[in-house]
């Protein structure tokens, strides 16, 4: 116990100087339509990469980040950096204009007194499209927020952006409690999509998210496709997107690059 609250100690220290010297990097990881394999758009994952310890994952120092406070500036600076490309692309290929960018922001970082405003210091700066970015919550984040969580999702759709559910089923809310809320997406959780060949149970469930949803009018996408039996499962059920290590893994922004040109 003792070395690893040392361990978190180190890991803290560490990310605070890593935000300030450039250690992060942003990854993409695209999305694609699953009846027709087109390309829809692309999520920024952040990556740390630690001088000594060499590439970390977000698994291994987000709950810090959230447990320090850290979170909202790093949110805040993926928010400019994943923006800044995604426009930066739009002026370099012609078929981004309908594509979309997809961004994870904590509930911390969403309910921070300066974070719309950091919104809309970006959104003048990189204008994008309506509905061209979206914003990754967790289910939890309406445990979290409570009642300002209405009025916050309003002042986002008043900026044109969407909001997607993340990692939706491992939660507790209920479709009907997310329907009074003004939300696009539900991105089913990998854990329902990787044992829908040999668990029923996963593929009842998925099915009744799919028709749920599909009656809300939500736009879903599954998570973590990794076999082409679970693509195929998928598109019978009528799921809209697909993302996951099948079709590609997250990225750097020059490989995403090349995957634009082609598109
Ligand atoms: P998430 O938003 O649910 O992102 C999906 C995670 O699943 C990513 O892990 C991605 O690499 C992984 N993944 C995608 N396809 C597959 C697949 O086919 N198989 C498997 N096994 N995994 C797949 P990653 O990049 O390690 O990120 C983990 C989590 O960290 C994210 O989950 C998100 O909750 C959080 N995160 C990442 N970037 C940020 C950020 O900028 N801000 C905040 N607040 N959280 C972030
Ligand atoms: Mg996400
Ligand atoms: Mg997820």
């Amino acid at each position: 116990m003792y070395e690893q609250v040392l361990e978190r100690l180190h890991l803290e220290h560490d990310l605070r100087h890593a935000l300030s010297h450039g250690e992060l990097q942003l990854f993409y990881q695209p999305f694609f339509n699953l009846a027709d394999q087109q390309l829809v758009g692309m999520e920024s994952l952040v990556r740390w990469q630690h001088p000594e310890r060499g590439l970390i994952l977000p698994g291994a120092f987000i709950s810090i980040a959230e447990d320090t406070g850290l979170i909202v500036d790093l949110d805040k600076w993926v928010l400019e950096q994943a923006c800044r490309q995604f426009w930066l692309w739009q002026q370099q290929f012609q078929g981004a204009a309908n594509l979309i960018l997809s961004v994870n922001v904590s509930a911390k970082t969403l309910k921070h007194p300066s974070f719309l405003h950091h919104l809309s210091r970006i959104q003048q700066q990189y204008p994008l499209g309506r509905g061209q970015l979206v914003l990754e919550l967790t289910e939890s984040i309406a445990l979290e927020l409570g009642s300002e969580m209405l009025s916050l999702l309003e002042s986002l759709r008043e900026r044109h952006i969407e909001i997607s559910i993340d990692d939706f089923g491992t939660g507790y809310s209920c479709l009907s409690y997310l329907h009074s809320l003004p939300i696009h997406h539900l991105k089913v959780d990998r854990a329902f999509v990787q044992q829908l060949e040999d668990n029923q149970r996963n593929l009842k469930i998925t099915k009744m998210i799919l028709v749920l949803a599909q009656e809300l009018g939500y736009r879903v996408i599954a998570e973590g496709i990794e076999t082409h039996e679970q693509l195929h499962i998928l598109q019978r059920l009528g799921c809209d997107y697909g993302q996951g290590y099948l079709f590609a893994r997250p990225m750097p922004a020059e490989a995403l690059a090349s995957l634009l040109k082609a598109h």
